[in-house]
């Protein structure tokens, strides 16, 4: 009887030994597994390094920082702004978040209306953000890089520029700031737009590239304060937001629809060109770029401008961009969804950028 109990005794600690050394293996299976995923990470990373090399000193220092920068880093870092309320972040889904930017003196100048200001920014990101599919996503928040960007936030940063757009010598004892005097845009000082506008002084905001993945927005834009402002007819937010959208989020996950769209803009200024002699390319919307960006402020109803867009004032006029297989509308329809009206966001203030008032 003792005999079998001894037995009985001896088989269940060999089993349970067995069992033991059966998810230890498991498990140095995966880390195992997980050591291999990483390296090839580190890998594909060191590829782009490579492929990067034409780039400027500054891209070189952000993706060295990058390699040393992991999943659990990028968490960390989150959970430290995020008890800054200078800083806040968007929840645009899919697992991304994009992170906005207050300027000090935005900060300083607004500190009774911050919660609004958060609000509005948070519901205008959303709504645009909503129908885009989960790549282009990833790419315009930074979760994803291809090429020549550091993976990390990307931001959308809110500064106090001056709404008459006046220059920094006129501006006398107020608080006013220049895009370039936001850390990350200081490059910008002295350098002009396409149009001859000087990008520190002269502009409401800039929206994302491959070399400066953030979108920029004067505060004015969003809560449209002052007593004599420029830019009443249309949301430069939106204008800003969708460059980033195209240039950061669909020219990265679908290179291919970003030949597209080029395709798309060319048949665009054909056509213009037919309704009216010489229309393209004197227009800003016959430039790949302004056309998306005009076209989803139309798309949106958040612009009433006619003088520089005159042919997509409606999502209604993108049909008649039609040939073959291209559309203007159909693009549209497939990075946002069917068009809306998202002026019920805007503060009372700024519903003259409402196409619908
Ligand atoms: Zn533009």
């Amino acid at each position: 009887m003792i005999e079998l109990v001894v037995i009985l005794i001896t088989i269940f600690l060999f089993g349970v030994v067995f069992f033991v050394a059966l998810n230890y293996k498991r498990k140095n299976n995966n880390n195992n597994n997980n050591n291999n995923n990483n390296n090839n990470n580190n890998n594909n990373n060191n590829n782009n390094n490579n492929n990067n090399n034409n780039n400027n000193n500054n891209n070189n220092n952000n993706n060295n920082n990058n390699n040393n920068n992991n999943n659990n880093n990028k968490l960390d870092n989150r959970l430290i702004i995020l008890e800054d309320n200078h800083h806040f972040y968007v929840d645009i889904g899919d697992n991304c978040l994009l992170l906005v930017s207050i300027s000090d003196k935005t900060f300083e100048e607004n500190m009774s209306r911050i919660d609004d200001i958060k609000n509005i920014v948070r519901q205008l990101i959303i709504s645009l953000t909503r129908r885009l599919d989960i790549e282009t996503k990833n790419y315009i928040v930074g979760n994803k890089v291809n090429y020549s960007n550091q993976r990390g936030d990307y931001s959308l940063d809110i500064y106090n520029c001056d709404p008459l757009m006046r220059e920094k010598k006129d501006w006398g004892d107020s608080n006013y700031e220049y895009v370039s005097d936001i850390n990350g845009w200081e490059q910008l000082e002295n350098i002009l737009t396409e149009d001859g506008r000087n990008y520190a002084s002269g502009t409401y905001g800039l929206g994302g590239t491959l070399y400066v993945p953030r979108t920029s927005i004067c505060i004015d834009d969003i809560i449209c304060n002052g007593e004599q402002r420029s830019y009443l007819d249309e949301s430069i937010l939106t204008h800003e937001f969708s460059h980033t959208i195209l240039e950061l989020g669909i020219r990265e996950a679908h290179p291919d629809w970003y030949e597209e769209f080029g395709r798309i803009t060319d048949m665009y200024n054909d056509i213009a060109n037919n309704k009216s002699n010489g229309y393209c390319p004197s227009r800003y919307s016959c430039d790949r770029r302004e056309l998306f960006a005009l076209a989803s402020q139309a798309w949106f109803k958040l612009i009433v401008r006619t003088d520089i867009n005159n042919y997509i004032t409606t999502p209604e006029d993108m049909r008649d961009f039609s040939r073959g297989t291209l559309s203007l509308y159909s693009f549209m329809v497939r990075v946002y969804g069917e068009p809306s009206d998202l002026c019920y966001i805007l503060p009372n203030e700024c519903k003259s950028k409402c196409k619908n008032r």
